[in-house]
């Protein structure tokens, strides 16, 4: 049976060379903190990788904490920012929304851009934040926040910016200066590097909050003994999400036809987020009269691997946040499905897909 990866935005397959490199410092010994030879060959590795990444967001080496992930990046923000005023979109990550509870949600439109209308009365109501945090592309529906807008709106009422640039690494242009921001979380995993592995990006001359304490790594900014093979195979992948923005544009022509198809099946069809700037590798789509957990099985049979829009990490499809966040009843937003396409994505992937669909479409009409 033909198999079909089509959930890219859950996790990309590591790229070959990738994975070489990953297992092959993985097969060598050294701490990169020590300073003998072992210890110095780990800790080149980690200094390379460091480079690549500050290359992908325009920035200076000593502006990159390497993590263990967008998770731990995302928190190390947030939780520093306990005790103060923080504004959050109300589609944020799951990271975000639980590193935050405190904070006060900006609304979305239907389309799943940030209301700016409303974040420019939230932003100047009361007290004034000490941080917004906006991600830049939503993992569910892939579209692009005016994160640059909002940070000079933000910078203007004196809050810092942060942002959760997962889904846009190797998308879109990150550079940290054009978006205007003063921290930005990374994940390897998202661009085709190894899971486990992440980065705090910040401005040069701010202090970082310590989140994870104990030896002297990363300037004192994140203790615990290097992932020296990760954070190799993050840079990397830093590399070639940097040289294969180019190819998101050949993605988007599939993803596109991947929809047009999808309306020719059926016109009930919704695609959340389809007007407004998307990234190209990501289709959102409700069929309302099947659920969604209905749709992955079947087409998990049929060797078809996608995400359901919802919520699904604990198992239980519960209605998606984000989708409800743009008006989509709790019916609808359980019958979403996303599908994410990625470096290794074919037509006939998508050709899979469509035949696989369009079987499941037609046996609710019989
Ligand atoms: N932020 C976004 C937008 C994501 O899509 C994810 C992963 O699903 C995360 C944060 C968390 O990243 P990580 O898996 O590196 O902890």
């Amino acid at each position: 049976m033909k198999k079909t990866y089509l959930d890219y935005n859950a996790t990309a397959p590591i790229r070959p060379e990738v994975l070489s490199l990953v297992t092959q410092i993985m097969g060598e010994v050294g701490n990169a903190s020590s300073v003998h030879d072992y210890g110095r060959h780990a800790h080149k590795y980690v200094e390379d990788a460091r480079q690549q990444v500050a290359k992908l967001c325009h920035v200076k080496t000593d502006q990159v904490i390497f993590t263990s992930g967008a998770t731990e990046s995302i928190n190390t923000m947030l939780c520093g920012y306990r005790d103060k005023r923080v504004l959050i979109s109300s589609i944020e990550h799951p990271a975000v929304l639980g590193a935050a509870p405190h904070a006060d949600l900006i609304p979305v439109t239907p389309d799943g851009i940030v209301n700016m209308e409303a974040y420019k009365q939230i932003l100047n109501d009361g007290e004034p934040p000490a941080l917004v945090s906006v991600m830049l592309v939503n993992n569910e529906t892939g579209v692009i926040q005016p994160v640059a807008e909002m940070a000079k709106l933000a910078h203007d009422c004196g809050a810092l910016f942060h942002t959760d640039a997962v889904q846009g690494a190797g998308r879109i242009d990150i550079s940290l200066d054009t978006l205007g921001v003063d921290f930005m979380s990374l994940s390897a995993h998202k661009m085709a590097g190894p899971q486990g592995v992440g980065a705090i990006i910040f401005k040069e001359g701010l202090d970082l909050p310590k989140f994870m304490l104990g030896g002297g790594q990363e300037k004192n900014c994140r203790a615990g003994t290097y992932n020296t093979a990760g954070i190799a195979g993050m840079g990397l992948a830093a590399k070639h999400a940097m040289t294969d923005i180019k190819h998101y544009k050949d993605l988007e022509k599939m993803r596109d036809y991947l929809e047009s198809k999808i309306h020719k099946i059926t016109n009930e069809a919704v695609i959340y987020g389809a007007n407004a700037p998307r990234v190209g590798n990501t289709c959102n789509v409700g069929f309302p009269h099947i659920s969604a957990q209905t749709q992955v099985m079947a087409l998990d049979l049929d060797g078809i691997a996608i995400s359901s829009g919802s919520a699904c990490s604990s198992g239980s499809f519960k209605a998606s946040h984000v989708l409800t966040a743009m008006g989509a009843d709790k019916k609808q937003a359980k019958s979403a499905l996303r599908i994410s396409l990625g470096w290794a994505t074919n037509s006939s992937d998508i050709e899979h897909f469509l035949e696989s669909w369009s079987k499941i479409i037609k046996r609710n009409k019989q």
